[in-house]
């Protein structure tokens, strides 16, 4: 099956950090700054055709005016995440080929195992096949018990827009 990945990008207030990483595990382009004033937010989003994600009413109301793609939300990233699939045409996948890393938004690669031996802990090492590093930051990432939550995340939200429609 021939999967779609949706091209919103967003722009997210700093409130909203945890959202901001789910959206970048998911692989959503997703901007966060811890500060950031709120004209700059509005020209990002003006500038690079980006959905604004605000859990400030008075920003909101100003992307508005500006006619400018903005969500509200203030509530918890699982109801935020039900509210986007509504509201944009997206879906949510969990595919670590096309996640970002939740620290800085670049992409992925794979890292070639031998490679990360003695970065990781040697269980991790040893129960893991593929390993991604962000080629930004260096990080390293694996299909860990944090991404069966996402998972389990993923599927909670299908349910709730589900049974909404
Ligand atoms: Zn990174």
């Amino acid at each position: 099956m021939q999967r779609r990945y949706s091209n919103v990008k967003f722009v997210i207030d700093s409130m909203l950090g945890t959202l901001a990483r789910k959206l970048r595990i998911f692989g959503f382009d997703s901007l966060y700054y811890n500060h950031i004033e709120d004209n700059d937010l509005l020209s990002i989003c003006r500038e690079e055709g980006r959905v604004l994600l605000t859990s400030d009413k008075e920003l909101f109301k100003r992307a508005m005016k500006e006619n400018l793609r903005a969500i509200f939300t203030e509530g918890r990233d699982e109801d935020t995440l039900v509210k986007l699939l509504k509201l944009l045409d997206i879906r949510l996948e969990l595919d670590m080929n096309r996640s970002r890393c939740p620290l800085c938004n670049s992409t992925l690669i794979i890292n070639e195992r031998e490679d990360i031996k003695e970065v990781v802990p040697k269980n991790v090492y040893n129960n893991n096949k593929l390993f991604y590093l962000c080629v930004n930051c260096n990080k390293v990432y694996w299909e860990g018990s944090h991404i069966r939550k996402m998972q389990e995340l993923i599927k909670r939200v299908n349910v709730k827009v589900a049974n909404s429609r």
